[in-house]
C-alpha cells in the first residue's frame, strides 16, 4: 500500500526520488510529497499523481532549493484525514525542523494528540502521521535516532517511516513495524524504500528491516576529508541488531511494460511462462512425485495433519477456497477457508494437528499477517504461500512455498492467482501422496499440470474474441458470475476482477444459490457468466443456465472445447481446453481476467491504477 523512497548519498536526490516513486505508483495512492534537505528542509506536496508533484517540483527547482543529496518522498493512501494537500506527507513537527513520511496507521494517535496539545503543540493536518512527527519533536534532545526510538516506544499500530531533521542534515533515520521497508546499500549511497522495485536500479545489495528495527544512516567527513557513509541498526529499545544483507532478486525488465499497454495485460499473457517457472523442479510426473524444498522438514506434520485452515483476503482468498476443495478432495484432509480479518478476531479453535496456510501475493497483507500471528500463538503449524521473497509472511511462517511467478505490478491480481492455485495444488499433492493417493493418480494429475501453460496459450489466442464478447455487454451495470464446485471460487474471482477495474457491479456465487434470492435481480439482458465446463455438476449448471434464460438474462458460458451442445442454450460461449475438474480453475479463470481487462479498457479506466485500490494492503 502506498510507498516510501528515501535517499542519502553523493548524487542529487530529487530526480532519483521521483524516479523511485514512479516505480511504486502501482501500489495505489491518492497524493504524494517530497522533502529535500538543502541547508533547510524543503517540502512539496500534491494531491493526485506523482506527475503532478513532479511538475510542481520542476517549477520550484529552478531556485536551486531542491538540489540536496538527502531527501525522502511518499505516496499516500489516506487512512486518517481526507485526500488533501495538507494531509499529504511529509509531515513536520512544530519545533525542530523534523519531517516524517509514514506508511501504516498509528492506532493510538488520538490519545497522543491530546497529550501533545496539552504540552502546547499545534497541528495542521488531520493525520495520525503528523502526531508521530510532533511526538518525535517533543522527545528530541539533539539525537534524532534516540528521539525516533523513544517515540516509537509510545506508539501502537503499524509503521514504516523515514525521518530527517534540519539539525542533523547528514542523517536519515528509518524504522518499521508491520509495513515493509528495505535499505539498499550502494557505493557512497543508501536508497531506502518500501519496495525493492525502487531500489534495484541503484543497488541489489540490501536488507529488510524486521519489526521494531530502527536504522540510522549517516555520513561524516573521514580523516582524509572524504565523506564516509555508515549505518547502524537497533531496536526501538536501542539494542543493537545485525541485519542480514542479501542480494535482491529482481531485474528491471520484470517491472517494466515491455511493449504491453498495461501491466495487467502483460501479466495475463505472462501466465504460461509464470506457471512453468512456478512448477519447474517441483514436479516429477514420471514417478508421481512433488518436491517442495520449503516443506521438506515438515512432511511428517503434513502427513498427520488433522485440519488445514487456509486464510487470506481478496483474490488470494479465492485461490485459498480452491485449495480447500483440493485438500478435501485429493488429500482427504479436513479443510476450511477463512477471511484473515475475521479469523483473527473470532477466537478460533486450533487443535493439535492444525496447519494454517496464509496466502498472499505481497506477503505483507496486514490482515493475513495478523491471522498468522493468531494461529501461531495458538499452536498451529504456520505455512506461507507468497510471491515476494523475504516478505513479512515469508519470514514469519514456519515454512512455505514461493509462487515464483515474478513481480506482479498490476493492482488486479492475475498471474499471482494462478501461481497460488498451482502452489496449493502442489502442496495438496505433496500431502496426498504421503497419505493415500496412488503414484499413478498423482502422476496423471502432474502430467496434466505440465500441459496447463500450453493450454493457457490457446486461451490467450482467443483474446480478440473475448474482447468482442465483453464489449457487447459493456453498458450493463450489473453482472452475475456463477459456478459450482471447484469453479464456485472462480466465479467469485471473475466478479472481483470485473468490479476492481471496470467499476461494474458484479456478484459471484454458487450457481445453485442464485435461486435462493439473487434470481430476483435478473431482468432482460442482464449478463450472467456461467462457468460451465465439463465436470460432475455440468448438468446441474445447465439447469441453472435455463433458469436465468427463462427470466431474460443473457448467458456467457465458459465451456469445454468440443461442447457444441451448450451453444444452443446461451448467447455466447468462450471455450477452454479440456482438463480434469480439480485443475480446471487454472483455465476457466483466464477468460474472466481477459473480460475484466477489456471491460475496464472499453469504459476508459486506468487499468493499472484502479480508483481507491492499493496493491498490497498493509493496513488492517
Ligand atoms: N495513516 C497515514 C495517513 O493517513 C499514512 C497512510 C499511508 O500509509 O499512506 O496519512
Amino acid at each position: 500500500m502506498c510507498g516510501i523512497v528515501a535517499y542519502l548519498g553523493n548524487k542529487p536526490a530529487r530526480s532519483l526520488l521521483i524516479e523511485g516513486l514512479k516505480r511504486l505508483e502501482y501500489r495505489g495512492y491518492d497524493s504524494a510529497g517530497i522533502a529535500i534537505m538543502n541547508g533547510k528542509l524543503h517540502v512539496v506536496r500534491a494531491v493526485g499523481r506523482v506527475g503532478t508533484l513532479e511538475e510542481k517540483l520542476d517549477q520550484l527547482a529552478a531556485r536551486g532549493e531542491y538540489d540536496g543529496t538527502l531527501g525522502m518522498c511518499h505516496t499516500r493512501w489516506a487512512t486518517h484525514g481526507g485526500v488533501t494537500e495538507v494531509n499529504a506527507h511529509p509531515h513536520r513537527d512544530d519545533r525542530h525542523g523534523i519531517a516524517v513520511v509514514h506508511n501504516g496507521i498509528i492506532e493510538n494517535y488520538s490519545a497522543l494528540k491530546t497529550y501533545l496539545k496539552e504540552k502546547g503543540h499545534a497541528f495542521s493536518s488531520e493525520t495520525d502521521t503528523e502526531v508521530l512527527a510532533v511526538l518525535i519533536g517533543e522527545l528530541y534532545e539533539g539525537d534524532l535516532e534516540a528521539a525516533v526510538q523513544a517515540a516509537l516506544r509510545e506508539v501502537d499500530g503499524a509503521y514504516a517511516i523515514t525521518v530527517i531533521c534540519e539539525k542533523e542534515p547528514d542523517t536519515l533515520v528509518v524504522a518499521r513495524k508491520g509495513s515493509p521497508l528495505i535499505v539498499g546499500i550502494g557505493a557512497d549511497e543508501y536508497v531506502v524504500a518500501s519496495d525493492a522495485a525502487a531500489i534495484i536500479s541503484h543497488t541489489t545489495h540490501a536488507f529488510a528491516l524486521d519489526d521494531y528495527n530502527v536504522v540510522k544512516l549517516w555520513r561524516a567527513a573521514g580523516a582524509d576529508g572524504q565523506m564516509v557513509y555508515e549505518f547502524r541498526t537497533s531496536t526501538i529499545h536501542n539494542v543493537p541488531v545485525t541485519p542480514k544483507i542479501e542480494q535482491l532478486e529482481l531485474d528491471l525488465e520484470q517491472i517494466e511494460l515491455g511493449g504491453y499497454q498495461h501491466f495487467m495485460l502483460k501479466e495475463i499473457f505472462e501466465q504460461p511462462q509464470s506457471l512453468r517457472n512456478c512448477m519447474s523442479g517441483r514436479i516429477d510426473a514420471k514417478d508421481g512425485k512433488v518436491t517442495l524444498g520449503g516443506l521438506a522438514n515438515f512432511a511428517r506434520d503434513l502427513t498427520r495433519a488433522k485440519k488445514v485452515i487456509l486464510t487470506a483476503q481478496g483474490t488470494a482468498l479465492h485461490a485459498a477456497m480452491i485449495g480447500r476443495y483440493l485438500m478435501e478432495d485429493l488429500a482427504k484432509v479436513q479443510a476450511q477457508t477463512e477471511y484473515a480479518s475475521e479469523f483473527r478476531y473470532r477466537n478460533p479453535i486450533i487443535e493439535d494437528g492444525t496447519v494454517v496456510i496464509a496466502v498472499s501475493q505481497s506477503g505483507e497483507t496486514a490482515d493475513t499477517l495478523a491471522a498468522l500471528h493468531e494461529a501461531k500463538d495458538r499452536g498451529a503449524l504456520a505455512l506461507g504461500v507468497v510471491n515476494v521473497v523475504g516478505s513479512s509472511i515469508a519470514r514469519q511462517t514456519d515454512a512455505g512455498v514461493y509462487l515464483r511467478v515474478g513481480p506482479e505490478i498490476g493492482v488486479a491480481s492475475t498471474k499471482a492467482f494462478l501461481g497460488q492455485v498451482s502452489v496449493l495444488t502442489l502442496i495438496t499433492l505433496f500431502m496426498a501422496r504421503r497419505r493415500m493417493m496412488s503414484a499413478d493418480h498423482c502422476a496423471d494429475l502432474l502430467r496434466e499440470m505440465e500441459q496447463i501453460p500450453a493450454k493457457i496459450e490457446r486461451i490467450l489466442e482467443q483474446a480478440p474474441r473475448i474482447k468482442r464478447v465483453t464489449e457487447k455487454y459493456i453498458d450493463r451495470e450489473n453482472w452475475l458470475f456463477l459456478g459450482r464446485g471447484y469453479n464456485f471460487p472462480t466465479a467469485l474471482e471473475g466478479a472481483l476482477k470485473l468490479k476492481e477495474i471496470s467499476y461494474i457491479h458484479a456478484e459471484g456465487m454458487p450457481a445453485a444459490e442464485m435461486k435462493h434470492g439473487p434470481i430476483a435481480l435478473i431482468n432482460e439482458g442482464m449478463p450472467a457468466v456461467f462457468i460451465a465446463n465439463k465436470g460432475r455438476q455440468y448438468e446441474k449448471v445447465l439447469s441453472n443456465i435455463h433458469e436465468v434464460r427463462a427470466r431474460g438474462g443473457h448467458v456467457i458460458a465458459i465451456a469445454t472445447e468440443g461442447d457444441e451442445h451448450i451453444a444452443d442454450h446461451v448467447q455466447d460461449v468462450l471455450y477452454v481446453p479440456e482438463i480434469s475438474e480439480p485443475l480446471s480453475p487454472m483455465l476457466t479463470v483466464v477468460p474472466l481476467q481477459i473480460m475484466a481487462y477489456y471491460a475496464a479498457l472499453a469504459r476508459g479506466h486506468d487499468v493499472d491504477k484502479p480508483r481507491n485500490l492499493a496493491k498490497s494492503v498493509t493496513v488492517e
